[in-house]
């Protein structure tokens, strides 16, 4: 009795910071017109300080970023392979009602929840409501609302009682369970699949597949279609229509050379699809079709979208990459990618910013320069690139 009372007055014995716990009361008054009671809103709240981590992981902008190779050697892993086809029969039954119920094959929800959360054995163990109420309260200014909306939802989920408070634990940025909902998404998408009238994404498998196939079918999953395959491209292939705007009928891609690397035969069908070239036309080609575009809607990364299909053909069973990754073309830091977009500006090809992140503007304002220096226009971004710019805005301002 003793050593719990002890334990619990350490406990509650964090101090409190004053600003912190007036934002939370007057956070509880708003969550009441959000349909959390008070009861719900101050048990939530009360008893911890803001955590300080959490605002260093949102303020981080990695200098250096893993080239997309080495991103899908740990992601898709011949160890996770292996761990998705043995999951693949072990929850087969699961995974075919699933099926039945929302059309999203199987071999791909497996691939979710290996890339989201190593199939349910890194979930995350931060506290999401800390998490989020110090992101609501001191994180970026411009990302508040969006924090405060995460937190007036995880308390919603507590009214509900799906899960328990002393169960919402999640990544730092408040995505729970074993395909890492966040929040919001949690209460829009999420489904009870095991029957125990609780959705419960943290300890149920059941639950947390089937509302991840929910979330996919109600974000336009097609039934039974690929999300990509892997393809070649002709020598004189026109790199500027590789482009994730530039999408067109796969039978219109083969009727610009472009074939299978399984079969070797051109693309037959009308289904709409865009070239995507994640290491730029030296490396790999993808036909990418609309389910591509609904794993970005589940995290909107082009190279977690390619981890996810590729690691879901994996487990398939089918062959590794046939194409050879550019390894001697190392991704730009960000103070290069800053650089770059200085260079081009100055050049005349406008980025319409600098932020050092490469977007729409930065791609179409490098394709430009490269059509017209000599470089296929793939919109990719290499050193020998830079380097050029360099060298060529160096001269350009010894001119008299
Ligand atoms: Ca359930």
């Amino acid at each position: 009795m003793v050593v719990v009372l002890v334990i619990g007055w350490f406990a509650n014995s964090v101090i409190p910071d004053p600003e912190f716990e007036a934002w939370k009361i007057r956070f509880s008054q708003l969550a009441k017109e959000q349909g959390v009671s008070a009861e719900v809103a101050t048990q939530a709240l009360q008893g911890f300080t803001p955590d300080y981590k959490v605002l260093r992981l949102e303020a981080h902008q990695p200098e250096f970023t893993k080239p997309v190779w080495e991103y899908l050697e740990s992601a898709v892993s011949a160890k996770r392979i292996a761990q998705g086809q043995v999951l693949l029969q072990e929850k087969a039954d699961l995974l075919q009602r699933i099926y039945q119920q929302y059309g999203v094959q199987p071999e791909y929800l497996l691939a979710i929840w290996g890339v989201e959360s190593n199939f349910g054995r890194q979930t995350g163990d931060y506290n999401v409501i800390r998490s989020l109420a110090t992101l609501a309260y001191a994180g970026i200014p411009e990302r508040r609302v969006f924090w405060q909306a995460q937190l007036f939802a995880a308390l919603r989920l507590l009214e509900k009682g799906d899960i328990p408070l002393a169960a919402m634990r999640g990544s730092w940025a408040g995505a729970m369970g074993h395909t890492q909902f966040i929040p919001t998404t949690f209460e829009e998408f999420a489904v009870d699949f095991d029957g125990d009238g609780k959705r419960d994404l943290i300890n149920s498998t059941a639950d947390a597949l089937a509302s991840t196939a929910n979330y996919l079918m109600r974000s336009g999953w097609q039934r039974d279609k690929p999300w990509g395959r892997e393809v070649r491209l002709p020598a004189n292939f026109d790199w500027s229509s590789a482009d994730p705007d530039v999408w067109l009928p796969a039978q219109v891609w083969g009727q610009r050379g472009v074939s299978n690397v399984d079969n070797q035969q051109v693309p037959t069908e009308l289904d709409p699809a865009f070239i995507f070239l994640p290491a730029g036309y030296r490396g790999p080609a993808w036909l990418a079709f609309n389910n591509f575009s609904v794993i970005l809607k589940y995290n909107n990364a082009q190279n977690y979208a390619l981890a996810v299909g590729y690691l879901g053909d994996r487990i398939r069973g089918k062959p590794a990459l046939s194409a050879a990754w550019p390894l001697d073309d190392k991704p730009l830091s960000l103070t290069q990618k800053t650089e770059l977009q200085q260079l081009l500006t100055v050049m005349g090809y406008s980025t319409e910013g600098v932020d050092g992140k490469i977007g729409p503007n930065t791609r179409s304002a490098l394709r430009r320069w490269q059509m017209e220096n000599g470089f296929p226009a793939d919109g990719y971004a290499t050193v020998e690139q830079l380097e050029t710019l360099q060298r060529l805005t160096h001269s350009r301002s010894k001119l008299p």
